[in-house]
């Protein structure tokens, strides 16, 4: 990955059920939002990209699912890489973290910075502890981390509005979830208000929140058997071009390999957000948690 001081740099280097992993590189910082690669491949990843384990400055953990914390162990205990995650997520989570570990504990909806980054964490419904999506803050642009969520709340709304990029999951097809050979019962919690957004649900939520800074995004957790890259990509695309917004680039994530990375330049400050549209009315669906994702 070639330096260039005044840019960003979004890669994900993983995303779906079997691990999800995302960079986000500043001049002065290099964070990943979820461990869920083993340790090795997420250094191989890294490596392929020029980067060495230990330049990474921070973790920052959106749930306990095993398909975000998997790398944990190794991350932060043979390669000492800090780790950032609420408190309920710590303690569901516990199991992945070393002794040794540096950890350190965040409040939803309390900002950090970390070199030139700002880090939001934020509230989402999914079937976890506490499970949070990130905005990353740089030079007044923003970049909105929004995996495994069920339900588009308003909060989530909010933060998809100013963003320059949003990673955001388009998880299954709703057809090809009815149809597969899932267990009744999973199906039910993947299509449910804490499991994960549909293609269409993420097209509608593209088109209607984000704003005139959204230039990039990328399509993420895309189930490998309920869901086809190119028809996620096709429905989010006539959504966001159903709202005039045709311009705006999507681009998918993989499994088993990295992402495009995506390069954005400084810019001015994003401008102020239109009037709220009316949100969907929340619905609480209240059951066990689960430490493995429901799309697995
Ligand atoms: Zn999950
Ligand atoms: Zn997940």
């Amino acid at each position: 990955m070639t330096e260039n001081p005044d840019s960003l740099k979004i890669c994900v280097l993983a995303s779906g059920s079997r691990g999800n992993c995302t960079l986000v590189a500043s001049p002065s910082a290099r964070i990943l939002i979820d461990a869920g690669l083993s340790g090795r491949r997420t250094v191989e990843c890294l490596a392929g990209l020029g980067i060495a384990v230990g330049e990474i400055d921070a973790i920052m953990v959106g749930h306990e699912h095993s398909d975000h914390v998997r790398g944990l162990a190794a991350l932060a205990g043979r390669h000492r890489l800090p780790v950032y995650l609420n408190r309920e997520t710590a303690e569901a989570a516990a199991g992945h973290i070393p002794a040794r570990a540096e950890v350190k504990i965040f409040t939803n909806g309390q900002p950090w910075e970390i070199g030139d980054l700002e880090v939001l964490p934020f509230s989402v419904f999914h079937d976890a502890r506490d499970p949070v999506g990130f905005v990353i803050g740089w030079r007044g642009q923003e970049v909105t981390v929004a995996t495994d969520l069920g339900t588009p709340t308003r909060l989530v709304r909010q933060r998809l509005r100013g963003c320059r990029v949003a990673v955001l999951e388009a998880n299954h097809d709703p057809g090809l979830l009815l149809n597969g050979t899932r267990p009744w019962r999973l199906k039910q919690r993947v299509n449910s208000s804490r499991g994960h957004l549909s293609n269409r649900a993420a097209g509608d939520l593209l088109a209607a929140e984000t704003g005139p800074n959204l230039t990039d995004v990328f399509l993420a957790h895309i189930s490998l058997d309920c869901n086809r890259p190119e028809r996620a990509r096709r429905e989010v695309r006539e959504a966001l071009k159903r709202a005039g917004k045709e311009h705006v680039r999507v681009r998918l994530t993989y499994q088993d390999r990295i992402s495009e990375v995506l390069e954005i330049f400084d810019a001015p400050p994003p401008a102020p957000a239109e009037e709220t549209p009316p949100s969907l009315p929340v619905q609480l669906e209240l059951g066990p948690f689960l430490t493995k994702d429901p799309a697995i």
